[in-house]
């Protein structure tokens, strides 16, 4: 699908920078995004923005325009996704404490440390070399349907997880060099902050994160094996544009390598599973036989 015909964007973004009252903001601007029509999830806190969101081609650019005459977010960086439809089903604007979830007893400004930027090309680069460690900055459900090849799955189910895993588990690594990738590059710029001021010595981050990598031209995602997890209804993308693409997740069900991911048929479930489709029509989208029999009793009462 090329650009002009597919109607729909999906922008991804954020920026570290100072916000004076981000209730405010917040308010203003979802009062905006209601009137453009975009659909998504926008958070503002003290350290900045981030936020993704979806559109119509005439929506997303009107978005983007207004947020480049705003002084704060005139050089904002947007990934842009063309879509068959809204990734979204309401539009939410949060005033929030951090954008990056690491309840840090001294929080880490990007600003002021981060670990050094590597473009995909770099980042592919240093990959290959011997002796680095590639840590991968995402959560465990995240990593299971798709990473870089070699890296190590962070135990964590969220973000705030991540300082004391780092403590508990990558002590041995600190005069190696690391290289961290996230989705879209935000977690990656406090995580990096926090490994160096833990003590590591060689600190690199992906810039603009997986997503980037999977469109850049010339590394067309490689080395990157399964599919990039995203926190919208797509729930996951396409990244390794070559043929060395591969699945790494494995069906919650029969096992069989799947890296799909589908939510319980049962509300009072949804529990989100790696699911083949076989096993979809099977267990009529169940994660368990548990949640199919709650669901025809409630539905026989
Ligand atoms: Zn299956
Ligand atoms: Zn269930």
């Amino acid at each position: 699908m090329t650009a002009a015909d597919s109607p729909y964007r999906i922008l991804l973004y954020y920026k570290f920078v100072t916000v004076d009252n981000p209730e405010a903001l917040a308010k203003e601007h979802l009062a905006y995004c209601k009137k453009l029509g975009v659909k998504g999830r926008i958070l503002i806190a003290p350290e900045g923005i981030n936020g993704t969101l979806s559109g119509t081609a005439r929506q997303t650019e009107a978005y983007m325009s207004m947020m480049r005459q705003i002084p704060l977010f005139k050089d904002m960086v947007f990934k842009i996704d063309e879509s068959e439809k809204h990734a979204f089903q309401k539009i939410f604007v949060r005033p929030k404490k951090e954008l990056v979830t690491f309840r840090l007893e001294e929080d880490v400004n990007p600003n002021d440390l981060t670990g050094t930027h590597l473009k995909p090309k770099e980042f592919y680069e240093k990959l290959q070399q011997e002796d680095v460690i590639v840590l991968d900055g995402r959560n465990n459900y995240e990593f299971d349907i798709g990473h870089f090849r070699g890296a190590i799955r962070p135990e964590v189910e969220s973000t705030k997880e991540f300082p004391e895993w780092i403590r508990n588990n990558l002590q041995e690594y600190k005069d190696k060099p690391i290289l961290t990738y996230c989705t879209g590059g935000i977690r990656c710029e406090k995580l990096s902050g926090f490994l160096l001021k833990e003590g590591f010595k060689e600190v690199y981050q992906l810039d603009g994160g997986i997503v980037t990598y999977g469109k850049d031209p010339e590394v067309q995602g490689r080395l990157f094996d399964g599919k990039c997890y995203v926190f919208d209804e797509r729930i996951s993308v396409p990244i390794n544009r070559t043929d060395e693409d591969v699945i790494v997740g494995h069906c919650y069900h029969c096992g069989k390598p799947e890296d799909r991911y589908i939510n319980c048929a049962n509300d009072y479930c949804h529990l989100q599973h790696i699911c083949c489709e076989e096993c979809e029509e099977e267990h009529n989208r169940f994660c368990s036989k548990e949640c199919e029999e709650a669901t025809l009793a409630r539905l026989e009462a």
